[in-house]
């Protein structure tokens, strides 16, 4: 992956890709100092760009840095990166991390980098799978107390668990696997927010411990939009079997029917459907829905 032609976007300049490097003594690299982004985009543009930078930067508040480059510089950045590597519909990724100049748990001095990335990323999920349904474990790891870790950045330390998760799913079988939190209760996928659906209505869980997804936050505009009710609540697992649909949503995975969660199963339908479509016409370039 780090020998694919075209550029990057290093610290204000675009450095060939194969050539974007980071010295082995980083401190993101050693402590998971470092915050990172993932949009999509269609037909030419970024989807919802500007809250994503904002999001980063945000992230590296919460982390205790400062990105050096404005959100402004950075969504700038990002547009002419989507050009220069000549693609329409792309996969955007920003990343901001401390550098390499001391290494010690404390480093509040260190050099702070920005980089962005553009490749093409089809389709998170199998296409042909994803009508279907994906099928997902239930993860051992959970998404811990915000009183133990910064839940609401995008940090890639935190990241550590999901990949975990993902692999163990996979090595069974599964596409992904559903992480449950530090209380039990639903919380999301390693990469993606979750969402169910009965008698016409969605049941999603509260974002209070993990991130509050701005797929997620426009599907939620996007059923309002259409008049379907959407429950923000605690869901705990016994309750899975009562849900006729359930759907992943996210940046990479947009809206992903999901067909069998562990012991539980869901039939694809229309609500899964309504969303796909409305989330699909949302991301298109000049009718997107902002989120709030
Ligand atoms: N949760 C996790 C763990 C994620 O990695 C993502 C993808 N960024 C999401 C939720 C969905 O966030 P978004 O819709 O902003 O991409």
């Amino acid at each position: 992956f780090d020998q694919l032609d075209g550029f990057i976007w290093m610290d204000g300049e675009f450095v060939k890709w194969s050539e974007a490097k980071i010295h082995v003594l980083t401190h993101g690299l050693h402590y998971g100092s470092s915050v990172f982004e993932g949009e999509r985009a269609y037909g030419g543009e970024i989807f919802k760009l500007t809250e994503h930078t904002e999001r980063l930067h945000e992230s590296a508040r919460i982390m205790g840095f400062k990105i050096p480059f404005s959100v402004a510089e950075i969504d700038e950045s990002c547009r002419q990166l989507l050009k220069k590597q000549g693609f329409q519909d792309a996969y955007v990724r920003p990343i901001a991390w401390r550098g390499s100049d001391s290494l010690g748990v404390s480093a509040p001095n260190s050099r702070i980098h920005c980089a962005i990335a553009i490749w093409q990323w089809p389709s998170y999920f199998d296409p042909e799978q994803r009508l279907k349904g994906i099928r997902l474990d239930i993860a051992e790891y959970r998404r811990p107390d915000p009183r133990t870790a910064p839940s609401h950045a995008k940090a890639s330390g935190l990241y550590m668990i999901c990949t975990i998760s993902k692999h163990a799913a996979e090595a069974k079988g599964y596409s992904d696997a559903m992480m449950l939190d530090w209380r039990g209760q639903v919380a999301e996928a390693t990469g993606a927010n979750i969402f169910f659906a009965r008698d016409g209505k969605l049941h999603t869980p509260k974002a209070d411990c993990f991130l509050n997804g701005i797929t997620r936050r426009t599907v939620i505009e996007l059923a309002k939009a259409r008049g379907i009710e959407v429950a923000e609540r605690v869901i705990m697992p016994e309750e899975l079997e009562d849900f006729e649909e359930c759907f992943l949503c996210g940046t990479a995975a947009e809206v992903t029917p999901v067909a069998e969660i562990g012991p539980y199963r869901f039939r694809p339908g229309p609500l899964c459907e309504t969303m796909m479509e409305d989330y699909m016409e949302a991301v298109q370039p000049r009718r997107a829905v902002a989120a709030e």
